[in-house]
């Protein structure tokens, strides 16, 4: 077990203004301000930070961590990678710093970019206090959530989790490849990056998912989205595969999150990797892709 779980996200944004409170008000995120380029930390949970809102602009994800749960796997990791032919590059000390990290290295598959690193501060001073009201989110061992992510070469991506990194394939869904590191039904999901398509659908990242401790929590995050005018994704809906309950909401970088609750655990021994024929079994329906040809539709929902 190499990789142990999806560690933060670093997300490069045009409108931080907008971004402060949809983070706050609609996910219940606190937002902690200071980073060093003026961007601002996002945390739920008891470490620092879960993720940084860059004011680079992008719109986009611009890194995704990985945590290995120790110096001798993040060694055998980094070797593995170098192995298998990947690039690697050491993060920088201001990187390591703004990441609360020991230590970090850098690669890229299907042009996502990535960063694996080791020793992720969890214990941080002041606890966390949520941007409103609720329950809290479930994260611990299990990481902050999960990143759905549009890859140019989506086998490489996933031979390359699997293989070196020591992903484990959950199941499948359309052209959608699902890959968990702890029991976390995924951490990760994969789908082929297609080029012609709107600009929101032109982004690595396509969305990604809190869980939080209530079903209330949910539907209070709806109940605030449609008063706040963020445009809703989706209906409230349970996924076929993690069988998780939740909605999608727009952010203000015109990527999704999925805001959800009660997601399955994978257990190892006994697991059954299968094929979903569709991602729901109830709800799900599209709000804002409406408009737009099937074809540049999401394959999986
Ligand atoms: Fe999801």
């Amino acid at each position: 077990m190499a990789v142990s779980q999806l560690a933060y996200l670093g997300i490069g944004v045009s409108d931080l203004a907008r971004w402060r409170t949809f983070a706050s008000d609609v996910l219940g995120m606190q937002v902690v301000e200071g980073a060093s380029d003026g961007g601002v930390y996002l945390r739920m949970d008891e470490c620092h930070h879960r993720i940084v809102l860059h004011p680079s602009g992008e719109d986009d994800v611009v890194y995704v961590g990985l945590q290995a749960a120790s110096h001798a796997e993040y060694e055998q990791s980094k070797e593995a990678l170098r192995a298998a032919g990947v690039r690697i590059t050491p993060g920088t000390p201001a990187e390591i710093t703004q990441r609360r990290v020991l230590d970090l290295v850098k690669f890229e598959t299907g042009e996502v970019p990535f960063e694996l690193c080791v020793g992720l501060y969890t214990r941080w001073d002041p606890p966390f206090r949520p941007g409103r009201s609720m329950s809290g989110f479930k994260t611990g061992a299990l990481g902050f959530g999960h990143v759905v992510l549009r890859s140019t070469t989506r086998d490489d991506s996933v031979r390359l989790l699997t293989e070196t990194l020591g992903f484990r394939i959950s199941d499948y869904i359309g052209t959608m490849v699902f890959l968990h590191c702890n029991p976390r039904h995924h951490s990760i999901a994969f789908q082929p990056a297609a080029k012609d398509l709107p600009r929101s659908r032109d982004k690595r990242m396509w969305h990604f998912m809190l869980e939080t401790n209530s079903l209330d929590d949910v539907g209070a995050a709806m109940d605030i989205a449609a008063r706040s005018g963020a445009p809703l994704a989706t209906t409230l809906g349970r996924h076929s595969n993690d069988q998780m309950v939740s909605f999608y909401v727009m952010t203000p970088s015109g990527f999704e999150v999925e805001y959800g609750w009660g997601g399955r655990l994978v257990d190892d021994s006994t697991w059954i990797v299968q094929r979903h024929d569709r991602g729901t079994l109830w709800g799900h329906k599209p709000q804002v892709e409406a408009a737009l040809p099937v074809s540049a539709q999401p394959a999986a929902r």
